[in-house]
């Protein structure tokens, strides 16, 4: 069988409680699709240890016994999207697929989602049907993210996160990606390959914690509006043309108020003026200095991951 080589790429940062499971069921997987002869013998699942400070490390390297499992060790935790680019770079394999170590996406779809890639697709997403698994913050947080996304003209697919498979020439092809914030689902999307869709529900995660807080979300959202919108920076454009417009009318009245020796000069106008305009500056100076930032981080061209070690991961690119 040529050009078969399947690896499963799995972030994992502080899953103690639910690894053991979660190696069990995808070599469950894998073998099923080694039996089915869907895949190659030296196909893999790539453990990523995003810098877990509890025994993550020394499970999976536990199971490394077998040669069918993987892993890379990050010198720290460098976050989600960081950890998976670190096994999709790291790794040689014809069929590349993300999924994410608490296995609240089904493994199982994995096998449709290579059949779908013998029948030519270059990406196939994991889509959740709902997401009743998720706490009420979080569904609303997603719906108003895809929703505001979808206004500003960045076209998201709707309930999938990193669950997805890739073949060579769409990872060949997000290799030529080389910023250094990412947002891998736009990225991903952005390649335009023969994509579908396969879906699935989604599953509550039965042991440990989501690594994702309000804040790290806050912060994924951020990078993916400003990593491919420039709406942000056109909306001063628009804001100020407006505060042009009313500054001119504030001139007017103040003119005409000299003319006619109307009123003294109003304390109260004054300052509501001054505020008004300041805080709008302030806020355009801020979404300047958000582009700043990241202009300052492409141009420091930093590694975006360091490894430390790997083991059983044969052949690197
Ligand atoms: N993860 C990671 N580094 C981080 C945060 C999360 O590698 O800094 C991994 C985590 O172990 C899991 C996946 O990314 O495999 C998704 O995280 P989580 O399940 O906490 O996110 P949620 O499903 O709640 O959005
Ligand atoms: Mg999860």
């Amino acid at each position: 069988m040529k050009n078969n080589k399947l690896v499963i790429i799995t972030p994992c940062y502080n899953e103690e409680e639910i690894i053991e499971y979660s190696i069990e069921q995808l070599l469950l997987v894998l073998n099923i699709m080694i039996d089915d002869e869907l895949i190659s013998h030296n196909s893999k699942i790539c453990f990523v240890n995003d810098g877990s400070s509890d025994k993550t490390k020394k499970i999976v390297e536990k199971y490394c016994k077998n040669s069918k499992i993987a892993l890379i060790d990050l010198s720290r935790n460098y976050g989600q999207q960081c950890a998976i680019l670190a096994g999709v770079n790291s790794v040689d394999a014809d069929i590349y697929v993300t999924i994410d170590a608490d296995l609240q996406d089904d493994p199982m779809l994995i096998i449709d989602m290579v059949k779908k890639y013998l029948e030519g697709y270059d990406i196939v997403y994991g889509c959740r049907k709902k997401r009743d698994t998720d706490s009420f913050f979080k569904k609303n947080t997603a719906l108003l993210f895809y929703k505001f996304m979808n206004l500003i003209g960045i076209n998201i697919r709707q309930n999938h996160s990193e669950f997805r498979l890739m073949n060579r020439l769409a990872v060949e092809k997000l290799k030529e990606y080389k910023e250094k914030t990412i947002f891998l689902r736009g990225i991903v999307q952005n390649l335009g390959l023969k994509s579908c869709n396969l879906y699935y529900d989604g599953l509550e995660r039965f042991a440990g914690k989501t690594k994702y807080s309000g804040f790290k979300l806050l912060e994924l959202a951020w990078s993916a509006i400003t990593s491919f919108s420039l709406l942000p920076l056109r909306l001063i454009t628009v804001i100020g043309l407006f505060t042009s417009f009313i500054s001119l009318i504030v001139m007017v009245y103040a003119i005409v108020s000299y003319i006619k020796h109307y009123s003294i000069p109003g304390w109260t106008s004054i300052i509501m003026a001054v505020a008004f305009f300041s805080g709008i500056i302030i806020m355009s100076l801020g979404i300047i200095g958000e582009y700043l930032s990241k202009v300052l981080i492409e141009v420091k061209n930093r590694p975006l991951y360091q490894i430390k070690q790997t083991v059983n991961l044969g052949e690197r690119v």
